[in-house]
């Protein structure tokens, strides 16, 4: 795997970069590729010690930044963009090595990361502000967006790469310094993509500016969300984890921008195109074995179409090629542990208590030599009678549950009655019903799609969803003013002092 010294991975590495790497102090553990159950390497957590220094470092190096001018830092982030496009390739192969996506998937990730790197470029010369009509004689009214300070980044396991990069390279060109809590899970990831990209900054005393602090959410990520020097905290992972990290930082008034658990469907009307339906289904549903934020959990298909939407999707999984993901053949790689392997297991068992019928699919699937020890599923399609307690929670693996309707108002009630709300989609070639539900009695999630699937967004649009998904908004659109704070100013340019709404004070 000499892949991996190219991106700075040896087989023993520290956790912690704080514009350079120091020596962690935490456990030693080891990264297990969930392909084969084989170790990567290993590598050693930091400690709240180690956190102290590199928050401490990325302040100070924040505030020399952010008196860089943003079409400059800009130029950093354009040189960050180039490295990743050189070390593509081994960047997607780690992803697909220790998250266990398919390697298309995990190239695919790489080049989000690209993406957005680009966006920030072109961000860089647009952070504007507006001007705004006084009502005062010989004032001018204006509003600035300014640098925040230290963004902290908490991510997940499956998207080890593009998550921090949806954040550190907006937060850069904004103003702002990084410091990344990753996954343990997938920590060897950001061990890479920080030695891929903070040497740009390194040349100019700035590597601090993308801190790296690997550890358990209950230490350093404890420690990033109480600390008051971090104004704006990114978490991205499951709504549990959300839900502790938004009281945290609640508390003490700080910022967040909450990524948290989906529970997505794909609404397929009578009148669909089923062969795209099918496709969009497959790919959402079966694509990074269900272990996507986006990934289709829900299918809620109008009766006249269920039967043969069902018989399809039966045939059609039946050719997924499940194996190593590193081989461009296969379709659908491992689990991410024993873990979600298990969880899997009880979600099938409790929807087939509750009257579930398992249509295929559901076991543990044990995979020949090297693979033997790899976390591989069957993916698994149940028709429920009902939306009941279990398909209304996420499970991180591939399930589909089929629920059938009578037509288009059912489908959007049942749509909208789970706590989550990020991704969505329907399939209809009735203009009318599209429309309806991408309106305000629609779709009650961030993102809607007619005609396409719920995972696979682009950049450009801002990312995130509502209620149990958190609310935050990442990535492209104006997604940058959450890591930056807004001052309106007026300015007085004539000889006069007079008050707004006409108030009159000793005059
Ligand atoms: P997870 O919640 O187990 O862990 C996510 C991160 O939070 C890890 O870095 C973990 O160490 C950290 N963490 C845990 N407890 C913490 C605490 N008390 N304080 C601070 N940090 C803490 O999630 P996971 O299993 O890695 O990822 C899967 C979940 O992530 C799914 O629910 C998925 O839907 C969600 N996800 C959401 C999005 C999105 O954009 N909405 C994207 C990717 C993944």
């Amino acid at each position: 795997m000499e892949f991996l010294d190219r991106v700075g991975i040896k087989p023993s590495n520290s956790g912690v970069y704080c514009g350079r790497w120091i020596e962690a102090g935490g456990d030693e553990i080891a990264s297990h590729s969930p392909a084969t159950g084989g170790e990567i390497a290993k590598l050693r957590l930091g400690t709240v010690a180690e956190y102290e220094t590199t928050v401490a470092a990325a302040h100070a190096a924040f505030l020399r930044w952010r008196e860089v001018p943003a079409p400059r830092r800009g130029d950093y982030v354009r040189r960050m963009g180039e490295r990743l496009r050189e070390r593509k390739e081994e960047l997607g192969r780690l992803v697909s090595l220790e998250a266990g996506k398919i390697i298309e998937e995990g190239r695919g990730e790489v080049q989000e990361a690209i993406d957005i790197a680009d966006f920030a470029v072109g961000l860089s010369r647009q952070l504007y502000g507006l001007t705004i009509a006084s009502e005062r004689p010989q004032h001018a009214m204006r509003e600035t967006w300014h640098p925040l300070g230290v963004v902290g980044v908490i991510s997940a396991f499956n998207f080890p790469a593009a998550v921090w990069a949806w954040n550190a390279m907006i937060a850069l060109v904004c103003g702002d310094a990084v410091l990344w809590k990753p996954s343990p899970k997938a920590a060897l990831t950001a061990l890479a993509m920080t030695n891929v990209c903070a040497p740009v900054l390194e040349e100019d005393g700035f590597g601090a500016l993308l801190g790296l602090c690997c550890g358990e959410g209950s230490d350093v990520g404890a420690a990033l969300t109480h600390d008051r020097r971090v104004p704006l905290v990114s978490a991205t992972g499951s709504t549990r984890m959300g839900k502790l990290v938004g009281e945290v930082v609640g508390a003490r008034l700080g910022r967040t921008i909450l990524e948290l658990g989906g529970n997505n469907a794909i609404i397929v009307l009578d009148d669909a195109d089923l062969d795209m339906a099918l496709r969009a289904i497959l790919f959402g549903a079966v694509g990074t074995a269900g272990q996507r934020c986006t990934s289709t959990r829900r299918l809620i298909v109008q009766s006249g179409v269920r039967a043969e939407l069902e018989r399809r999707l039966v045939d059609a999984y039946a050719t997924i090629a499940i194996g190593d993901p590193l081989d461009e053949d296969t379709l659908m790689g491992p689990l991410i542990d024993a873990g979600a392997v298990a969880d899997m297991q009880t979600a099938i068992e409790r929807a087939t208590a509750a009257g579930g019928e398992v249509l295929r699919g559901g076991g543990r699937l044990t995979l020949e030599g090297d693979l033997a020890g790899g976390h591989y599923v069957d993916p698994c399609i149940i028709r429920m009678p009902q939306q009941l307690d279990i398909v209304c929670e996420e499970t991180f693996a591939p399930i589909l549950y089929i629920l059938e309707v009578s037509g288009f108002d059912a489908a959007m009630a049942m749509h909208n009655a789970v706590p989550q709300g990020l991704s969505s989609a329907i399939f209809t070639s009735n203009i009318s019903h599209a429309e309806r539900f991408l309106s305000a009695i629609g779709s009650d999630c961030g993102i809607a799609n007619v005609n396409l699937g719920t995972s696979g967004a682009e950049i450009g649009g801002a990312f995130g969803g509502e209620k149990e998904t958190g609310g935050g908004r990442e990535s492209g659109s104006d997604s940058w003013k959450a890591y930056m704070r807004r001052m309106t100013s007026t300015i007085n340019w004539g000889n006069e002092l007079p008050l707004a709404q006409g108030i009159k004070f000793g005059d």
